[in-house]
């Protein structure tokens, strides 16, 4: 066995404290969404360290094809508006990492210990923006025929379907817009579906989609099991009626990925986290912005614009708080 002398054993201890530290940033943002990118921008600008960890690229924002409703762009794609915004996050110094945090710890000197398949992170601050997730219709045949006709994404997998016939489910904009996004690449007919007698989305989508040849909208309507062999043929509804259709999208809403903020112990209000009007959580350091948050509990404003907003509260909560810490010493 080597024994080293005191000088040795600290440099040895030293060299492998350097090689377990994970590396120390004054704030941590989860998520990669506009809430998320717009609070990396807000909080590395007024010389906040940043490291922001997200595992999809633009978030929700990413998988929309034509933004026709944020300030300054007539038009403008989600990945486009997510690159803009990441290139500002970053020209003020955010470290951007592309990685899924699987869990954060509270360290007993209060910072938060982030885990990610990307490395780790120690913080003095956290802001959730975890957004959401596509939510499933849960029926028969719907888990089968995933990625061989089953999509939840109309907008990013729509090309796939020129000269078919596809179902969209869903009466939301996303529902809305992947309609139409179907439409432009040619499918044969769109059976655009809504379980209700009305549909959600903003009147201007559903203007257009009267307009075109292509599209039927049916009310009342709710499938109950997605049919077919090697794809998908066949979607019955609660009706007991049937559809020959090649393609199935689920444009259901989201379901908001609060799971991080639960293990640290973020207190949650109808499922979404419960933040002040200063985007602050329960949990002392943690803030909260965008999608995921109480703030926007009614889905039709879960909009870039709205998530942007949470955002820049969330960072000016976060700079605020952190410079408290300064002055406690
Ligand atoms: C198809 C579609 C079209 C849309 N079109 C429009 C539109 O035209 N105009 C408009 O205003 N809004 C539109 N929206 C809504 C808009 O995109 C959302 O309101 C907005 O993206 C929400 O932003 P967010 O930052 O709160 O969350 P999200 O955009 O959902 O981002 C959440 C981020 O958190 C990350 N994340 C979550 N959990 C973890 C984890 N454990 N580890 C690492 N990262 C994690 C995700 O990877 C993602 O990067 C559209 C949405 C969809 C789905």
């Amino acid at each position: 066995m080597l024994i080293l002398g005191p000088t040795e054993d600290l440099e040895e201890e030293q060299e492998e404290n350097a090689q377990a530290r994970p590396n120390e940033k004054d704030l941590g943002i989860i998520g990669l969404g506009p809430a998320g990118l717009t609070a990396a921008l807000y909080a590395s600008r007024s010389g906040v360290s940043v490291v922001q960890v997200g595992l999809d690229y633009g978030g929700q924002m990413g998988l929309a094809m034509e933004i026709e409703n944020y300030p300054g762009y007539e038009m403008i794609s989600g990945i486009e508006l997510a690159d803009k915004m990441k290139a500002q996050a970053e020209k003020f110094g955010t470290k951007i990492v592309f990685g899924e945090v699987s869990t954060i710890d509270i360290l007993e000197n209060g910072r938060f210990h982030i885990k990610s398949d990307m490395g780790d992170f120690v913080v003095k601050a956290l802001i959730l923006a975890t957004g959401g997730r596509h939510r499933e219709l849960g029926v028969p045949g719907e888990k089968e025929f995933v990625g061989r006709g089953m999509s939840y994404c109309a907008t990013c997998d729509a090309a796939f379907f020129k000269n078919k016939t596809v179902i969209v489910a869903g009466s939301g904009d996303a529902a809305a817009t992947g309609t139409l996004a179907l439409s432009d690449v040619g499918a044969k007919r769109i059976y655009w579906i809504s379980r209700s007698d009305y549909l959600k989305c903003e009147k201007i989508y559903i203007e257009r989609a009267k307009n075109r040849d292509n599209i039927t909208i049916l009310y009342n309507k709710q499938i109950t099991e997605i049919k077919g062999t090697n794809t998908i043929e066949e979607v019955v509804f609660n009706d007991g009626n049937s559809l020959k259709v090649d393609g199935v999208f689920a444009e259901i809403g989201s379901i908001p990925n609060v799971e991080l903020a639960q293990a640290l112990g973020v207190e949650l209000e109808e499922g979404l986290i419960k933040i002040d009007d200063e985007c602050r959580t329960n949990v002392t350091g943690i803030f909260a912005a965008g999608d995921v948050t109480s703030k926007i509990n009614n889905p039709l404003m879960r909009q870039i614009t709205t998530s942007t907003g949470l955002g820049t509260v969330a960072a000016l909560s976060a700079i605020e708080y952190l410079q408290g810490l300064k002055i406690k010493g």
